[in-house]
């Protein structure tokens, strides 16, 4: 049976364009003295990733990888370019990554919680005098 290879000319053309590639950001389980996030850039997404993982291309993340912690590529912009990629680094990181945001939500989530809790009185009674 033929095979039909159902891809697009520009897919294609994206395909073999080396300039075009993934810009990634990983995020730390912990933070470390340089921070919490790392922005790279590749055309070949999984081994940069089982490289970092290995200790091999970036200081940052080799770092993490001898202080046993944990991380995790959250996200990756596709069709990007080194311009994207210093557009990327340029952002805050709790704009753009998505467990720091989460947890930015939690925490004003809980404080708004406590607002209402404190403001309340039927949650919150204070001490009858005796
Ligand atoms: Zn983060």
């Amino acid at each position: 049976m033929e095979k039909v290879l159902r891809i697009s000319l520009l897919a294609l053309f994206e395909l073999h364009n080396e300039a075009m590639g993934y810009v990634y950001l990983v995020h730390l389980e912990k933070p470390l003295p340089g921070g919490r996030h790392y922005v790279g850039y590749t055309s070949d997404l999984e081994k940069r990733v089982a490289l970092h993982r290995s200790g091999e291309g970036a200081k940052f993340l080799k770092q993490a990888n001898e202080a046993g912690i944990g991380w995790v590529v959250v996200r990756v912009w596709m069709n990007a370019d080194t311009d994207k990629e210093k557009s990327i680094k340029s952002m805050s990181a709790r704009i753009i990554c998505p467990v720091c945001k989460a947890k930015a939500a939690e925490i004003a989530r809980q404080k708004k919680l406590l607002q209402v809790s404190r403001s309340d009185p039927s949650v919150h009674k204070p001490l009858e005098a005796a």
